[in-house]
């Protein structure tokens, strides 16, 4: 790569294959203060102008950082509104500690990061509604009610529901 060109890709395009205009790099010299722009003319945030004043906590630099970085938290979080609010909290949250290098690497971190543990507390709920299914279960043995066999029913859907069947919640 020349050093005279910024080379900077899109957040979240800066992995792919360099296929389709999102994933071409800025075409600008290096070192440029305006935003990055590629030889389709498209344009895009330049962090670096936003991430000191960010870090002071300038609440309007906060939000250009992370719509900034939109396409990097829809690729670790999709979607799913919760995920993508937790990835948004978790970056704005790290915002400090951020000292140098790539920011976009940086970023990639704090997201993966927060939405591992996102991932470690949906086992945590699995654990503890199978232990709740089991007991049920037991007390199903000596006490046979229509109350049992309904939470079991619910027990039954919200475990269905956290390893992805959503309808059973309807059921
Ligand atoms: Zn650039």
């Amino acid at each position: 790569m020349s050093q005279s060109i910024c080379g900077a890709r899109r957040p979240g395009y800066e992995l792919r294959a360099p296929v389709g205009r999102m994933s071409i790099p800025c075409a600008l010299g290096a070192g440029h203060e305006c935003a990055h722009a590629n030889a389709f003319g498209d344009r895009w945030t330049n962090i670096s102008a936003h991430i000191s004043d960010a870090q002071r906590g300038d609440a309007s630099a906060i939000v250009a950082v992370l719509d900034a970085m939109e396409p990097l938290i829809s690729l670790y979080a999709g979607g799913d509104e919760l995920r993508r609010a937790r990835a948004r909290t978790a970056l704005s949250e790290a915002l400090p500690a951020y000292a140098a290098g790539d920011f976009t690497t940086f970023a990639r971190h704090v997201v993966e990061g927060a939405l591992a543990d996102d991932a470690h507390g949906w086992a945590e709920e699995y654990g503890a509604l199978s232990l709740r299914w089991e007991g049920l279960r037991a007390r199903l043995r000596t006490d046979d009610t229509l109350h049992i066999r309904e939470q079991l029913r619910r027990v039954d859907a919200l475990m269905a529901a956290l390893v992805g069947d959503v309808a059973a919640l309807s059921r």
